[in-house]
């Protein structure tokens, strides 16, 4: 594989070097590798032969039901968008997840980055974790850009459905151009994001 500098890893791995901010490659391997993957894992391991019952290694956390979308079938869209956790809330999970051993926390909605103030400030906080956000993509702007830049704990995918014709039948119309759009910022910021798309 690492002979073969057409394999899709080694292809991953030189874009990884060229492209991503030296810092944020630091944090997501410190954070979400070590932190999370080893320290964490080995931690809420040994709970469990301590206690007898099983520590998670990961969090899923919704900030808020609420979405600036409306995409056929969502429930987001459909059952109105008045919950959210408040921002103690979220610092509380994180807290105690972190005295358990959890460092990865990922995000859904809802749309996260409606509350992406609070998940800059949760990310400076929690430094030695790791933030995934599931997102549509619309809120991504080069001053957000900026500050997961700045912390480099905070990663994205956003969501796609296909190309620009299957997605906008479902997200409404532009959506597609939107995400590609933010992908190009942060792929500008030198920043590690995904997608998270359906296979029929
Ligand atoms: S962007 Fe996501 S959460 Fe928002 S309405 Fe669409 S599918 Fe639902």
């Amino acid at each position: 594989m690492i002979s073969d500098p057409d394999s899709k890893w080694m292809k991953y791995v030189n874009s990884l070097l060229d492209e991503i901010d030296p810092h944020v490659v630091k944090m997501h391997v410190l954070n979400a590798g070590y932190q999370a993957g080893f320290y964490g894992f080995s931690k809420t391991s040994e709970f469990a032969k301590e206690h007898s019952y099983r520590i998670p290694w990961i969090i899923l956390m919704d900030p808020t039901s609420a979405c600036n979308q409306h995409c056929k079938g969502c429930w987001s869209a459909e059952y109105g968008h008045k919950i959210s956790l408040s921002y103690e809330d979220l610092d509380s999970i994180v807290t105690q997840g972190e005295e358990l051993g959890i460092f990865f926390y990922m995000m859904t909605g809802g749309e996260p980055l409606i509350r992406k103030a609070d998940i800059i400030r949760l990310a400076e906080k929690h430094n030695r974790s790791f933030f995934y956000a599931f997102t549509n993509g619309t809120l991504v702007d080069n001053a957000f850009c900026k500050e997961m830049k700045r912390l480099g704990n905070i990663s994205l995918a956003l969501s796609v459905e296909g190309f620009e014709e299957q997605n906008d039948f479902r997200r409404g119309e532009g959506c597609f151009n939107k995400d590609m759009k933010a992908m190009d910022l942060l792929k500008e910021n030198g920043l590690v994001f995904g997608t998270s798309t359906i296979c029929p």
